[in-house]
C-alpha cells in the first residue's frame, strides 16, 4: 500500500470515533485571565479526567472569531468578565440555553441569563473610593451624589467606552430613566479631575497621589492593589476608603464574570460538567478569592479582605437588562460629553 492510503485510513479511523476522541475534552475560549482560572481548571480535570483546552484572549476578540467560525468552531464554552458582553454573545446567537438543576440552584435569577444562555460566576461591585480625610462621607452616599457641585474638578473615573461604566450607566437608565441619568451624567463629566484615561487602577492611583478625590471602580482592583506584590500599588491601595453607594435606595451596581455554552459545541456536557464545576462551593471560594470577588453563590464564605469592607446591599436588578440597555448607555454618554 502506498504511503498515502495508509495516511487516509489513519485520518479516517480518527474521524470516524470522534465520540472516543471528544468524550474527555473540553474547549474553552476564556477572556479572564490565565493565571484566574488555569488553577481551577486542573482540579476540573483531576477530579473528571475531562481535558480542558484553553484559548485565552479579549472578550471581543474571542466573540468575533466565534462568531466567524460559526459552527466549525471548536469551542464549547465562553467565559468573559462582564454581563454585557455574555448579552452581547447571546445576540450574536453564538450561545445556547443550558438546562441543569445544578445551576439554577447555585446562581440566583438575578445573575443569569432569563433564558438560561449564560450564568454569572462571580460578583464584583462598582463602587466609590475616596481620600477619607479630603472627602465628607456624609454628602457622598450614592452614585447620583457625584454630579453634586460639591465635587467639582475632583472625581477620577475612566472613559466611556470601558464596558463597566456603560453597565453602570445601563443600571441607571433601568432605575431613573433616560432623561434623569443624562441630566446625572453632564454633571458628573463637569466634575471630572482630568480627561479620562487608564484602567480602574489608575483612577485608584489617581486618588493616592491627589489628583483627585474620589475614584469609581471595581472592588477587585483594589483588592488586587492590596494582594498585590507591587509595593507601591499596596501603598496607594491603603490610601483609599471604600464607600457603598445608594445603600438606602437601589444598592450598589454589581456586574459578574460568567460563562455560557457555545451554540456548535461538540462536548456540550463537558461544558456543562466544566459550568457545575465552577459553581460548587470549593471552586465558588477560590473563584471568587482569587479575584478579591464575591462568589454568585449564596453561602459561601468571602476572604478577610472582603470582610474589610463591610457587608452591602446588592442592586438586584437582572444581569440582561445591563446588555440590553446597553446601546442606549453608549449614546446618552456620548451625549452627555463624556469620552
Ligand atoms: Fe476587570
Amino acid at each position: 500500500m502506498k504511503p498515502y492510503f495508509k495516511t487516509t485510513l489513519l485520518l479516517s479511523a480518527i474521524y470516524l470515533a470522534p465520540g472516543i476522541l471528544q468524550a474527555a475534552e473540553v474547549n474553552l475560549y476564556s477572556a479572564r485571565k490565565e493565571a484566574l482560572i488555569k488553577p481551577l481548571l486542573d482540579q476540573f480535570t483531576e477530579r473528571t479526567g475531562v481535558t480542558v483546552n484553553l484559548v485565552t484572549g479579549k472578550a471581543d476578540a474571542l466573540l468575533q472569531r466565534l462568531t466567524s467560525e460559526g459552527d466549525n468552531t471548536p469551542a464549547d464554552l465562553l467565559i468573559t468578565t462582564d454581563a454585557g458582553r455574555l448579552h452581547r454573545a447571546k445576540e450574536a446567537g453564538v450561545l445556547q440555553p443550558v438546562a441543569s438543576a445544578a445551576l439554577d440552584a447555585a446562581v440566583p435569577e438575578q445573575y443569569r441569563d432569563a433564558d438560561d444562555q449564560w450564568y454569572g460566576l462571580s460578583v464584583r461591585a462598582r463602587v466609590m473610593m475616596i481620600a477619607p480625610d479630603r472627602v465628607d462621607e456624609s454628602k457622598l452616599k450614592s452614585y447620583q451624589d457625584l454630579a453634586n457641585e460639591e465635587w467639582k474638578g475632583r472625581i477620577c473615573i475612566r472613559s466611556s467606552n470601558n464596558i463597566y461604566n456603560q453597565s453602570l450607566i445601563a443600571s441607571m437608565i433601568a432605575h431613573q430613566g433616560e432623561e434623569q441619568t443624562e441630566a446625572w451624567a453632564k454633571g458628573l463629566v463637569e466634575n471630572f479631575a482630568r480627561p479620562p484615561a487608564g484602567g480602574d487602577r489608575d483612577q485608584i492611583k489617581g486618588v493616592a497621589v491627589g489628583q483627585c478625590d474620589i475614584a469609581v471602580a471595581n472592588t477587585y482592583y483594589l483588592g488586587g492593589m492590596l494582594t498585590g506584590s507591587d509595593e507601591t500599588q499596596r501603598a496607594m491601595a491603603q490610601e483609599v476608603k471604600v464607600i457603598w453607594p445608594n445603600q438606602e435606595s437601589t444598592g450598589a451596581h454589581v456586574n459578574v464574570s460568567g460563562a455560557g455554552v457555545v451554540k456548535a459545541a461538540k462536548n456540550k456536557e463537558n461544558a456543562i460538567k466544566l459550568l457545575e464545576f465552577l459553581v460548587s462551593d470549593e471552586a465558588q471560594k477560590w473563584y471568587a478569592e482569587e479575584n478579591s470577588e464575591y462568589p454568585v453563590k449564596a453561602g459561601v464564605g468571602i476572604s478577610d479582605l472582603l470582610k474589610s469592607w463591610g457587608e452591602f446591599k446588592a442592586d438586584d436588578l437582572a444581569m440582561d437588562k445591563l446588555g440590553e440597555l446597553n446601546d442606549e448607555a453608549v449614546r446618552l454618554m456620548d451625549r452627555a460629553g463624556w469620552r
